[in-house]
């Protein structure tokens, strides 16, 4: 279905993640060509808590599309297109830190890039845009989203954090992984760039939800002190440090879950939104463009 100039509009678009999905109500299903290819699913597009929103499956449907063959533009291009002035992004994470627990929700502040191969701007020359990435996350989103977050029973939440991102799909050795932990981050994941630079571009306010899962493969397990830095001996009292076993069914859990306090965070925070509120977002191209 092509869609006709002005029969579909949102202020609000949610590009959901691992288990990220929502009820729309008076949903439209639609198909918006873009000048970059594919986005990566038809968009739903409806009411959502009193709001138009606009919502993407980021991998496509049934999760078939890994983190580095995702068309990153066309999916902002077609939000913003849509008329969308906020994206609300979560993205499935593994912790840097012992104290970010599996089920622990981080509002992303700042991201170390880690990609190689992916397209991360719309001006590919002719007009040339070095855009501030100062601080790339939304504020006025991460302060409603924390204030919503803090008031749900049960759920850790913590208002700024460093997401590394990694190109992917294969996982971080044990020293990269040492390294992460080095450089600040405290969480890893895949998705988060160049998604929020794109954003940025099109001057839309972008915030990250990242939903911890698991914990990456710098951690260890020691009987006496519970998870600490993998080594042979462990740092603190030089007992043998085992690796931290994956148990599927836990890590199942864990997403069920955080999908569960996803939605709940969003029924909180989407309608508190003020789509009509003046943010500095607005004008990330002011001084960008040569
Ligand atoms: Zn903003
Ligand atoms: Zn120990």
């Amino acid at each position: 279905m092509k869609l006709k100039k002005n029969e579909h509009k949102a202020k609000i678009g949610i590009i959901g993640g691992t288990g990220a999905n929502i009820e729309i109500e008076n949903e439209e299903i639609i198909k918006v060509y873009t000048p970059y290819g594919q986005t990566s699913d038809n968009i739903r597009i409806g009411d959502f808590k009193g709001k138009k929103v606009a919502f993407i499956p980021r991998h496509g449907k049934g999760h078939v599309i890994p983190p580095h063959k995702l068309n990153f533009r066309a999916n902002v291009w077609a939000l913003s297109e849509l008329g969308v002035r906020c994206i609300i992004s979560p993205s499935a994470v593994g912790s840097l830190r012992k104290e970010h627990e599996k089920g622990k929700f981080i509002l992303v502040d700042q991201y170390i890039d880690r990609t190689k191969k992916r397209i991360d701007t719309f001006y590919e020359g002719g007009q040339v845009c070095h855009i501030s990435q100062e601080d790339p996350y939304c504020s006025y989103l991460n302060n409603l989203l924390y204030e919503a977050g803090r008031n749900i029973n049960g759920l850790n939440i913590q208002k700024g954090g460093t997401y590394v991102c990694i190109e992917g799909p294969r996982f971080s050795t044990r020293s990269e992984s040492l390294m992460f932990r080095k450089w600040g981050g405290d969480i890893i994941g895949m998705t988060t760039y160049p998604e929020v630079v794109l954003a940025a571009e099109k001057q839309i306010c972008y915030c990250c939800i990242a939903t911890i899962s698991d914990l990456d493969v710098w951690a260890g397990y020691c009987e006496n002190c519970g998870i600490v830095e993998f080594a042979e001996a462990c740092e603190n009292c030089g007992r043998s440090v085992k690796k931290v076993a994956v148990d599927v069914d836990e890590v199942l859990e864990t997403m069920e879950e955080n999908a569960k306090n996803l939605q709940k965070i969003l029924e909180i925070t989407i309608p508190k939104i003020d789509t009509e509120r003046d943010c500095e977002c607005h004008h990330s191209l002011k001084g960008s463009l040569l």
